[in-house]
């Protein structure tokens, strides 16, 4: 299977697909974001950095990326909204090249501007598992009104 970069709009359904690819077909999905907030367990260092609210440097979050990738081996992976920037993308490529790997797909979610403006403002997250649920689409309600179907959180 290839390898996958997931790009899109907020709202525009990412994680669902995300979540799809992985159950279906076992996929694994990366999101630099969460890498870098598991290597700031125990990199306290990191973590007081990440505190500031400051951007972590590309450097890094290739570090932790090629860590990632090294531990998956052949399993097929999602690339969750990364790369972000172009220089991102230039040292993903070459990254890709070092591990001899091929760059896959690359799927950009093309969702109607209005649409995804009613998707945000109808859109609540689970704070602890982070599904979301729409107030406005019925399919997306949670069964219990106010409580994650996930995790039972409020
Ligand atoms: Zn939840």
């Amino acid at each position: 299977m290839k390898n996958v970069i997931l790009l899109a709009p907020p709202a525009a359904g990412k994680g669902t697909l995300a979540k799809t690819l992985c159950e279906k077909y076992g996929y694994v999905s990366i999101s630099t974001g969460d890498l870098l907030r598991e290597r700031a367990l125990e990199d306290k260092e990191l973590r007081d950095f990440m505190k500031t609210g400051k951007l972590v440097s590309d450097e890094l979050v290739f570090d932790v990326l090629k860590a990632k990738l090294n531990k998956l081996g052949n399993t097929p992976y999602i690339l969750d909204g990364f790369p972000r920037t172009v220089n991102q993308a230039v040292m993903y490529d070459e990254l890709l090249q070092n591990m001899n790997k091929d760059l896959g797909v690359v799927i950009y979610l093309d969702v109607d501007k209005e649409e995804l403006k009613n998707r945000v403002t109808s859109r609540i997250i689970c704070p602890n598992c982070k599904t979301t649920y729409s107030t406005r689409e019925e399919k997306f309600f949670p069964k219990n009104a106010g409580m994650c179907d996930n995790c039972n959180v409020e």
